[in-house]
């Protein structure tokens, strides 16, 4: 292996362990206190746990119906339905999707509720 394909600490050349804590993760040197920490955009990127989107709407607001059959990609009386037994599973998916449904759910006024839990946005 040639020394560019290691990864190696820049200010003493130690061993780098990858650290991971509150939704940010990074490097961090096993020598001496030098870390780095990859920026929270990227971040999200390499997050590859499945979230559980839960929610809790109005079943006779035609928005929030809209809103949940969109997302969970049914059709609107399916919709209504699931909004009518109170909280139910809308979406799983990865981070990325997760902020995504998460921001259209609650800019409507739905309540949101995600499993694990979900530091980005
Ligand atoms: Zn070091």
């Amino acid at each position: 292996m040639s020394k560019s394909d290691c990864i190696a600490c820049e200010q003493c050349g130690g061993e780098l362990k990858l650290f991971k804590e509150d939704g940010t993760q990074g490097l961090k040197c096993a020598g001496c206190d030098w870390s780095v920490v990859t920026t929270h955009v990227a971040d999200i990127k390499l997050d590859e746990v499945e979230y559980n989107v839960g929610c809790v709407g109005d079943y006779k607001n035609e928005v929030h119906i809209r809103v949940v059959s969109e997302v969970a990609g049914c059709n609107f009386l399916v919709s209504r339905k699931k909004l009518q037994c109170g909280h139910f599973l809308v979406f799983i998916g990865q981070a990325e999707e997760v902020l995504r449904v998460r921001n259209a759910l609650v800019s409507v006024g739905l309540v949101c509720s995600i499993s694990p839990d979900f530091y980005w946005g």
